[in-house]
């Protein structure tokens, strides 16, 4: 008798968990997109004992119907994509079909739904993915998710989660890049039963940003506009005298993802190269848009890298945009607040 056999069901979606769900932030992010793909206007995420014990994300987005509640916590189960040519043009943040399913087997899950053609909504609740029970409840117009005991049924994972306030922090940068990434969504997070942020959601990227980083990370940015081939490139990039002691203050994002790039961290820094002092790093927000086609992102499991189709002309298009902002080419060099 042969050696090889497939895993059972529960141990391979466990498996599957730990590639999307490696902490409390990487449940905030997958909720969160999962609101703004529902056409989310507002969205509250709350969290306790740093996203360990509770996590709460409510939107008003479309919600889900009653007959998918159960569906939408199958593994590669998705209302997003149909079909192989869709990869090609992803234009949601979520389209894997993972989020909901790798979640809930590693937590016990809530759920409160209702759209807009039903009178009342759904209500499940799931341990370690299974259902336990679904009832027809009352409910606003959009979607609840609350995640409770994270990780209670993976002790190995456990081992690896830090302090409560170091996860806490990290749900917090989650929210802060979904904040930044979809000016038009007002966002507001409750971190240990306080407001730790809220914005707008006027469609302003300058009022997300003012919202998000503080006023004094505004008023240190200059306007940056431009684009390359393909490629808009738009938002705001320290002034040199404003550079910081770190990295942390660059966010990329494209076609309303964040993510990390290499190419656009070298791009911004190489428009620096006179004007800064050494050992000292521009901040930005920066939002690039190109065809949906010229960017794989279908590229990594938690989806923050992607892969764009020519990574010279993204090069090319952000230090060109950054260059012209430094260099006052672009008319209004003041930050207006
Ligand atoms: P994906 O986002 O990759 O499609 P998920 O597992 O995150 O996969 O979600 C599965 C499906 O459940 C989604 O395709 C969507 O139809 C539905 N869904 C999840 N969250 C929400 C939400 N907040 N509002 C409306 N529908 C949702
Ligand atoms: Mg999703």
């Amino acid at each position: 008798m042969g050696k090889i056999q497939c895993l059972d069901p529960h141990v391979a979606d466990l498996i599957a968990a730990g590639e999307v769900v490696e902490r409390p932030a990487s449940v905030v992010k997958e909720l969160v997109e999962n609101a703004i793909d529902a056409g989310a206007t507002a969205v509250t995420v709350e969290i306790r004992r740093g996203g360990m014990s509770y996590i709460r994300v409510t939107d008003d987005g479309s919600g889900i119907a009653p007959e998918d509640a159960e569906t939408a916590f199958l593994r590669h189960a998705t209302s997003k994509i149909r079909g192989q040519d869709d990869l090609a043009a992803i234009g949601t943040l979520g389209f894997r079909g993972e989020a909901l399913a790798a979640i809930a087997a590693v937590s016990r899950v809530e759920l409160r739904t209702r759209t807009a053609d039903n009178d009342l909504g759904v209500g499940l609740l799931l341990d370690g993915g299974v259902v336990r029970t679904r009832q027809e409840v009352g409910c606003p117009v959009g979607t609840t998710l609350i995640v409770r005991d994270l990780f209670y049924n993976t002790p190995a994972r456990l081992k690896f989660v830090k302090r409560d306030v170091t996860e806490g922090a990290a749900a917090f940068a989650a929210v802060q890049h979904a904040a930044l990434s979809h000016p038009e969504v007002a966002f507001k997070m409750l971190r240990e039963e306080r407001q730790d942020l809220m914005t707008p959601g006027d469609g302003s990227l300058q009022s997300a940003v003012y919202a998000v980083l503080g006023r004094e990370m505004a008023l240190g940015f200059l306007p940056c506009k431009g684009s390359g081939e393909g490629l808009q490139v738009e938002g705001f990039v320290s002034r040199p005298s404003c550079c910081r002691g770190t990295r942390g203050y660059q966010h990329f994002f494209v076609n309303g993802r964040y993510v990390k790039s290499r190419t656009m961290t070298a791009a911004l820094e190489e428009a620096y190269q006179n004007q800064k002092m050494v050992g000292r790093f521009p901040g930005c927000v920066l939002h690039i848009t190109s065809n949906l086609n010229a960017v794989d992102v279908n590229f990594h499991p938690t989806k923050t890298e992607v892969k764009f189709s020519n990574e010279k002309r993204l090069f090319q298009a952000v230090f060109s945009s950054v260059n012209a902002a430094l260099n006052g080419e672009q008319g209004h060099p003041q930050v207006q607040l």
